[in-house]
Formats: structure tokens, sequence, C-alpha cells
């Protein structure tokens, strides 16, 4: 597992529920996806199963961003 630094969110945009779900089941150590802020940074885990699993299940799912809230 290896830690990396990222943009903290922006704000809180919802993504689809199944992506969601998908995440903390299958890749609970992905990449984040949000909306990333200029200013805030913050340290997350990621191991490569989970980034890989969470390649394979956004291919395999091509909406799951879901619908923009507006
Ligand atoms: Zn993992």
């Amino acid at each position: 597992m290896n830690s990396v630094e990222v943009p903290g969110p922006k704000q809180s945009v919802p993504l689809a529920n199944d992506y969601v779900e998908a995440g903390l089941r299958f890749f609970p150590h992905g990449y984040p996806d949000y909306v990333p802020s200029p200013r805030d940074h913050v340290v997350i885990y990621i191991c490569d199963e989970c980034v890989r699993a969470q390649q394979v299940w956004k291919s395999q799912h091509p909406n799951w961003k879901g619908q923009p809230s507006q």
C-alpha cells in the first residue's frame, strides 16, 4: 500500500450510488473521485490491486459518474 498526496475535495459532488457502493466493496484503496480543491491536500492510501479493480469497474460502467446535480 502506498500513501499519496492528492488535492482535497472542494465540494461534495454526489457520485452514482452504484459507484460508491462498488468502491467500498471492491476498491476501498483506489483513487478518490471528486472536484479537487486548489488549496487543500490530503494524504490517502492506495494499493495497486484496488486501483486496478477501480479501472476495470469504470470500464465496465461508463456512466459511473451518475447524473450531475444542479
Ligand atoms: Zn486495496
